[in-house]
């Protein structure tokens, strides 16, 4: 079942220098249980894309066009009451800087209590018990101390688990997470990825999870979509990206991440040069031409779009 369905999003920014198209037609839709990556370039609109599903977009931010459907509710235009009770019970978010999400003069207990109380209906006492218990969930040894921590007391690992212990704590059915590892260590970095994906099968959540690191989005994602210019350029299953990465732009994504030498689960990895031999086979005019294409995508393989204008 389709949990989530973005139709055609355009959100743009109106600025005195003119307006910035920060997502120009995106569509995309995610599974109960399944991870979402959306891979791009900084600037290629992966945030605006996320805030406009949450309802999250900084001023003069606006979504144009387009459908957000969660569960057939489309959030695109709804009141901000009904938006701010889905965030958190239904969709969750995390953001790279953790920091900039706790608040430092809190103890964890207190902000995670808030969230729990915030949306669900339970005592004080009760709170208590499933921050404890949400704390154990992501990992956090001693659990019931670090429950009476402030945040500056934890290291940036440790301040990330917390969001995450939050994020869930409602059991949302979607678990939007931008760029959560960027900040941190590459150790501690596969740490957290390993702690999502756990959590993800524990919990059943949805994940839509938000890189420039193709790297990073290999490990955790079914399907991904890969986004510049505000555009989505190619969506496919992830190893169909890695197998047979069709658009110049994703290939040139991949080129950038062979190069950094990650270790990778995806079985089969080609060399580079691989991808190199066969880059200009991908024929846009050809496409077009011979109506190969339903208006701008084309399907070149089982589930695998690539779109067909050039940008
Ligand atoms: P990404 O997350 O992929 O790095 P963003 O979604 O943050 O990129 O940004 C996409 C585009 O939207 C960028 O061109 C950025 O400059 C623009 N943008 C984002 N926020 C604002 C804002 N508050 N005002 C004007 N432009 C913005
Ligand atoms: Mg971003």
């Amino acid at each position: 079942m389709k949990l989530l369905e973005v139709k055609d999003l355009h959100t743009y920014f109106n600025t005195d220098e003119g307006v910035i198209k920060a997502v120009d037609g995106v569509s995309f839709s995610i599974e109960a249980g399944k991870t979402l990556g959306i891979v791009g370039e900084s600037g290629s609109g992966k945030s605006v894309t996320a805030m406009s599903v949450i309802g999250l977009l900084d001023y003069p931010g606006e979504i144009k066009s387009g459908q957000v459907l969660y569960k057939g509710e489309d959030l695109s235009n709804i009141s901000e009451a009904r938006m701010r009770s889905l965030r958190g019970n239904d969709i969750s978010v995390i953001f790279q800087e953790p920091m900039t999400s706790l608040n430092p003069v809190f103890t964890i207990k207190f902000q995670l209590n808030e969230a729990i109380i915030l949306h669900q209906n339970v005592s004080k006492e009760e709170a208590t018990s499933i921050s404890l218990k949400m704390l154990e969930a992501v990992k956090i040894k001693n659990a019931k101390e670090v429950l009476n921590y402030y945040p500056h007391q934890l290291s940036g690992g440790m301040r990330q688990r917390v969001m995450i212990a939050m994020a869930l704590a409602c059991r949302p059915s979607i678990l939007i997470a931008d760029e959560p590892t960027t900040a941190l260590d590459v150790i501690i970095q596969a740490d957290i990825l390993k702690l999502m994906n756990d959590l993800r099968d524990d919990f059943n959540t949805s994940i839509i999870f938000i890189s420039h690191d193709l790297g990073v989005v290999s490990q955790m994602a079914d399907d991904v979509i890969v986004m510049i210019n505000g555009k989505v350029v190619e969506k496919a299953p992830i190893r169909m990206i890695f197998d047979n990465p069709i658009h110049p732009y994703t290939r040139t994504l991949i080129s950038s991440f062979m190069r950094t030498d990650i270790d990778t689960d995806v079985e089969d990895f080609k060399p580079l040069d691989n991808y190199a031999m066969v880059t200009d086979e991908y024929d846009f005019k050809n496409f077009k031409e011979n109506r190969m294409a339903d208006e701008d995508w084309v399907e070149v393989e089982a589930e695998h779009f690539v779109a067909v204008n050039k940008l």
